[in-house]
C-alpha cells in the first residue's frame, strides 16, 4: 500500500480549488500580465481560438513583469499565434480507428483520454482539441472492443489531454482493462506534476499503485520547472512503483541555450527522472516563433556530449509532418 506521507505534495493543498482558479481568457490573463495596447486586440483574437489556461502555481513560477520569461513564453498567448499552421501536424485524424484513438506503430496505440490539460501550452501541436467538449469515455465500448482484437498492441500511451484530469475511476477503468488484455506496458504522459502537483495526491498514488509498473512521461521544458513540489510529485510516484522518464520540446527562447538545457537535464536526472526525448517544435498553428532550426538544435546536443552525464542525454527526435511516426535527428 502506498505510503502518502511525507514529501507527498498533495498534502493540504485542494488541486480542484487551484484547477478551478486558473486563467482561462483574456481578461484573466489581463487582469495579471501588461500588454502593448495595440496588440490587445490581436491578442484577445488569439484567446477565442485557442485559449489560455494557467494554474496559480504555475503563475507563480513567472515573473509577470517580464515579456520573454521562459515560463510566462510557454502559457501566455502572444500575437505570433495568429500565424497559420497545421491543426493537425502529426495526421493523428489519419490513423485513427476511432475518435480519441491513435494507431501509428503496429504494437503501441496511443488514447487520447481527455481534453483537459492543467496548462495551454501555446506550442501544443493537439490545440486543436482544447476547445471540443469531447470525452474519451464516449468510445469506451469501442476501445475495449479494439484492444481485445488486435492482440498485436503490447504498449498503451493513456495522454490527452492529461490523464491525471481523467476523473479517476475512469483513469483506473483504462489500467484495469489494459492489464486485462495483458499489455505489457503502460505510459502515461502528464505535465501534471510541473503546474499542479497538488494533484499527485493520495487517492491518486492509491489508484496507481496495484497497476505498476507504469511509465509516467513527464512533459518539462526548463529549470526553472523544477521545484520541490515537482521534486515532491516525482517521489510519491516512484514509491508506487512508476518509472519517471522526461520529455522536453525544444523552443526558441525558452530551452535554446547549452546552458539551460544542461541545467534542465541535470537537475531531472538528479531527481530520479531520465530525461528521454528532447522535441523538435511541430508546425502547429501560430508556433513558428517557437521553432529552432534543425542544425541548431543538432549543434546544442553537440554542446551537451561531455557536459551532461550520459544518462541526462536525451533523444533528439521529431514526428514527421503528414503521419511519418518520429525519426532521431
Ligand atoms: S500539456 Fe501537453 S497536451 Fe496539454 S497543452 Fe501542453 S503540450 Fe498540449
Amino acid at each position: 500500500m502506498a505510503l502518502c506521507v511525507g514529501k507527498s505534495p498533495g498534502l493540504g493543498r485542494n488541486w480542484r480549488l487551484e484547477l478551478a482558479r486558473s486563467l482561462q481568457d483574456f481578461e484573466g490573463i489581463e487582469r495579471v500580465f501588461h500588454f502593448r495596447p495595440h496588440e490587445k486586440e490581436r491578442i484577445k483574437e488569439v484567446c477565442r481560438r485557442y485559449p489560455p489556461f494557467i494554474t496559480p502555481f504555475f503563475l507563480s513560477l513567472m515573473d509577470h513583469r517580464d515579456p520573454q520569461d521562459p515560463l510566462r513564453l510557454q502559457a501566455v498567448p502572444t500575437v505570433y499565434e495568429l500565424s497559420p499552421g497545421l491543426d493537425d501536424p502529426l495526421a493523428e485524424e489519419a490513423f485513427s480507428p476511432f475518435s480519441h484513438a491513435v494507431h501509428r506503430y503496429p504494437n503501441r496505440l496511443l488514447v487520447v483520454s481527455t481534453n483537459l490539460c492543467g496548462i495551454h501550452c501555446r506550442y501544443c501541436f493537439r490545440k486543436r482539441n482544447w476547445s471540443k467538449p469531447t470525452f474519451f469515455f464516449s468510445q469506451w465500448k469501442k476501445l475495449e472492443a479494439y484492444l481485445y482484437d488486435h492482440g498485436e498492441i503490447t504498449d498503451l500511451l493513456i495522454s490527452g489531454g492529461d490523464p491525471f484530469l481523467m476523473p479517476v475511476a475512469d483513469l483506473e477503468r483504462i489500467l484495469s482493462l489494459a492489464r486485462r488484455v495483458r499489455i505489457k506496458v503502460i505510459r502515461l504522459g502528464t505535465r501534471i506534476p510541473v503546474v499542479l502537483p497538488f494533484r499527485i495526491d493520495c487517492a491518486l498514488l492509491r489508484l496507481l499503485e496495484p497497476y505498476a509498473p507504469l511509465w509516467i512521461c513527464l512533459h518539462v521544458n526548463h529549470p526553472r520547472e523544477l521545484t520541490d513540489e515537482l521534486g515532491g510529485a516525482v517521489e510519491a510516484l516512484s514509491k508506487v512503483g512508476c518509472s519517471v522518464v522526461s520529455q522536453t520540446v525544444l523552443l526558441r527562447g525558452i530551452n535554446d541555450q547549452a546552458d539551460t538545457l544542461a541545467r534542465l537535464f541535470m537537475g531531472l536526472l538528479s531527481m530520479g527522472v531520465k530525461p528521454y526525448y528532447l522535441f523538435q517544435c511541430d508546425p502547429a498553428p501560430g508556433t513558428d516563433h517557437f521553432r529552432v532550426p534543425v542544425e541548431e538544435g543538432r549543434s546544442l546536443m553537440k554542446a551537451l556530449w561531455g557536459r551532461v552525464s550520459g544518462l541526462a542525454y536525451p533523444h533528439y527526435a521529431m514526428d514527421l509532418p503528414g503521419g511519418g511516426g518520429k525519426v532521431l535527428l
